[in-house]
């Protein structure tokens, strides 16, 4: 027999299959989507075996599989259909897609075979009869055997050595290693909800779908009992044998959403995020590949998650733009979910109070069903919104916090109601200038100012993560004039204090929650009252679900808002409309107070009024005067080179090739320097195509992307529906 595999080098020349001989021991152990070491130029690599035959007709004297690695990886069908498609959609070699899907410890460059964590236990030899005369003199091993007789068997360190020893080497006592899942075990503790009315109508709805190829928006206000929704379907699913994916954003979003999951399904939930350690999240692979888990709860890179017989997928906060990777290879984990809708044939729950644009215009074309939840749980009215001017403010001299939003803040405090703030920038103060010789403090590597930390003291660039420690004095002229600009988490947090001395505040960015298991702490601290006030970067802004919040504060809402690129009205829509839902909850009415220059952009007037249809509705207009999604898809091509010069030069040979090649009616615009000019070293320059339907688009990006994949001043880089552009 033999097999062909894909082997572990991403390169574009070695994008295809090798063909070896499976050894005679291995005939009846290999299967296709098993990971093998294969020799390979006088040395062995590691790689996929995506095919078997019995026959070879070739005249080359084919090598011998060397063995199986991991036995129990073996990639799926349909695992092995999802990477032919990400090579297909997002144009990465085979190798590279059959790794993106993979947790580090299971990739071709993993450092050892197995990452289980094993225990040792002992247990008694029962073959061997026991005389207890002949320990007499030997009372310690007489103990270890007296509690080894009523039990099956016990860890070996809770015993001592040489007494234990002396059992082991006698036969006594053996002893056997067990895998430990890291993870700790989460029991049940809850019931399922009963649903509502307006709950189980949405939920009967999207249960009609079951066994079918449907995807669905569940566009559910603020507070409308999503979770509890997915919660009920998920049942259902499983009662019929079958199993559920629920993708969440970072997790940092969605802590509590993800502790609500254990809280009812328990031992049957895996949980895949990117703060897990390695070792975890190989035992949380490994859980799902053994099918001892029946619903796996996760961020992007779970869309992969080995589940069999899946039959719903949930994708939470659809919106979130952390469910397209950033990196090669650019998928979006929403397109590999109605990918794997349609190769089961079962149904794709898109929940959002904020819906993306392009998803929420599909639905109104049909092309998704659309099930809405129109009202919060218990009658809680959507929170009071106040927009304030800061300009005004500004004039009377404050600063930061407006006058409304202290007296709402001091009004809260005195009733012992909670309180989020929201700040979008994480550090102390986003850049220092020298007063005396206009000094300020760059990434050397990026073309960006830093932003100082405080609490170390450190001058951090956001973008590539470079750190210098702040100098006394300016580093150019010596002079003592170094001054602080912007405002960042940290100094909000310091102000706060001044402000209110009394107050206990809390702060969540991901300078502090960088520790692990930090998130979920505060969360339930603040959960338990232990803190008034809640500040934080947009990860205070999505899926927390406190009751006694009844003010939400919105320190500078125009962050997100100016940055160029035409998704920041619907990003600040987003987080403006999603962080307001923070608030009034339960019982209490919720009152938000945003801090804008902006008070008259359409964006801050349909949040203050909670309308995101009628956002919805002028974006769209804005989208289509503009030929941008979901009218025309978007393709962003970046040359990139050490040399602004090559990149520049390259970028214009690139748009000549593209106009000359699709379709005359697709939009090629460009080359521009990027948002980023200079990142890490290298220069790079963006063109962008827009198209509505041009078939010959993937395969011109294709022979694009193969033409400079051997240039070596330069390099391109594609991405299908970017993020931002
Ligand atoms: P959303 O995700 O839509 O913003 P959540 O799922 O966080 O809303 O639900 C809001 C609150 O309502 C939560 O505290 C949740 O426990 C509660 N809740 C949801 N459904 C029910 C129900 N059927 N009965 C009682 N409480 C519910
Ligand atoms: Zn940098």
């Amino acid at each position: 027999m033999y097999a062909s595999v894909v082997i572990e080098y991403p390169i574009k020349t070695l994008d295809k299959t090798f063909t070896y001989k499976i050894p005679e021991e291995l005939n009846d152990k290999i299967k296709v989507g098993m990971k093998v070491s294969v020799p390979f130029n006088n040395h062995f690599v590691v790689g996929f075996v995506l095919n078997i035959v019995d026959d070879y007709e070739g005249n080359y004297e084919l090598k011998e599989i060397k063995e199986i690695l991991n036995p129990e990886l073996v990639l799926s069908p349909e695992l092995l259909s999802i990477a032919d498609y990400l090579v297909k959609e997002v144009l990465c070699t085979k190798i590279v897609a059959i790794e993106t899907m993979l947790p580090a410890t299971l990739k071709t460059k993993a450092k050892k075979d197995d990452y289980a964590l094993y225990e040792t236990y002992v247990y008694l030899n029962k073959d061997i009869f026991i005389d207890e005369e002949k320990f007499k003199n030997k009372k310690k091993q007489l103990a270890i055997i007296n509690i080894l007789k009523n039990k099956e068997m016990v860890l070996k360190k809770e015993f001592a050595g040489s007494s234990l020893k002396a059992l082991l080497s006698a036969d006594i006592v053996r002893e056997k290693k067990i895998q430990k899942y890291r993870l700790q075990e989460r029991h049940k503790q809850e019931e399922i909800k009963t649903l509502t009315k307006d709950q189980d109508e949405a939920y009967q709805k999207i249960k009609s779908y079951f066994g079918q190829a449907k995807t669905i928006l569940l566009w559910g206000v603020t507070g409308s009992g999503k979770t509890e929704v997915y919660i009920n379907l998920i049942r259902e699913v499983l009662k019929l044998g079958k199993t559920a994916l629920v993708m969440v954003p970072e997790i940092s979003l969605t802590t509590q959403i993800a502790l609500r999951f254990y809280e009812v399904f328990g031992q049957d939930v895996a949980i895949l995020h990117s703060s897990l350690s390695a070792g975890e999240k190989y035992d949380e692979y490994l859980k799902i590949l053994r099918g001892e888990v029946l619903v796996v709860v996760g961020t992007r890179s779970a869309v992969f998650a080995p589940l069999q017989n899946l039959g719903i997928i949930i994708i939470d906060e659809e919106d979130s733009s952390s469910y397209k990777q950033e990196n090669y290879p650019k998928y979006h984990a929403r397109d590999v979910a109605i990918y794997r809708s349609i190769y089961n044939q079962i149904p794709l729950v898109l929940g959002s109070a904020t819906p993306s644009l392009e998803t929420k215009a599909r639905a109104d074309k049909k092309v998704y069903e659309e099930v809405v939840l129109t009202k919060r749980i218990n009658g809680a009215q959507l929170p009071k919104i106040y927009i304030v001017d800061m300009a005004e403010e500004m004039r009377q001299k404050n600063m930061i916090f407006s006058s409304l939003l202290k007296q709402k803040i001091k009004e809260k405090l005195a009733k012992k109601e909670q309180i989020i703030l929201l700040l979008n920038r994480r550090g102390y103060s986003t850049f220092i200038t020298c007063s005396n010789c206009g000094y300020t403090y760059k990434c050397p590597s990026c073309d960006i100012s830093l932003t100082y930390h405080k609490s170390t003291n450190n001058l951090i660039c956001h973008y590539c993560g470079f750190q210098i420690p702040k100098n006394a004095l300016c580093p150019k002229c010596g002079v003592d004039g170094l001054n602080y600009y912007g405002l960042g988490t940290e100094k909000l947090e310091a102000e706060l204090k001044k402000l209110f001395p009394m107050a206990r505040v809390i702060r969540m960015d991901q300078d502090v929650t960088s520790r692990k298991g930090r998130h979920e702490e505060i969360i339930k601290a603040f959960k338990k009252e232990e803190y008034d006030i809640l500040l934080g970067t947009q990860m205070v802004s999505k899926g927390l679900d406190f009751p006694r919040v009844s003010l939400v504060g919105v320190i500078n809402a125009d962050t997100t808002l100016n940055i160029p690129d035409y998704k920041s009205n619907e990003n600040t829509f987003a987080l403006l409309h999603q962080v307001a839902g923070r608030a009034g909850r339960s019982t209490i009415l919720g009152e938000v107070v945003i801090q804008t220059f902006n008070p008259d952009n359409y964006v801050i007037k349909w949040v203050a009024a909670s309308n995101y249809q009628k956002f919805y509705l002028q974006e769209m207009t804005f989208r289509h005067k503009l030929k941008y999604p979901p009218y025309y898809y978007l393709v962003s091509i970046k040359v990139i080179s050490k040399d602004y010069q090559i990149a520049l030069n390259e970028a214009i040979k690139v748009k000549k090739y593209l106009i000359k090649n699709l379709l005359a009616k697709t939009i090629v615009l460009g080359p521009t320097t990027a948002a980023i000019l200079k990142f890490k070293d290298e220069y790079r320059m963006q063109i962008i195509i827009k198209y509505q339907f041009d078939e010959k688009l993937k395969k011109v990006l294709k022979a694009l992307d193969e033409l400079y994949s051997t240039n070596k001043n330069c390099y391109i880089d594609i991405d299908f529906n970017p993020n931002r552009i």
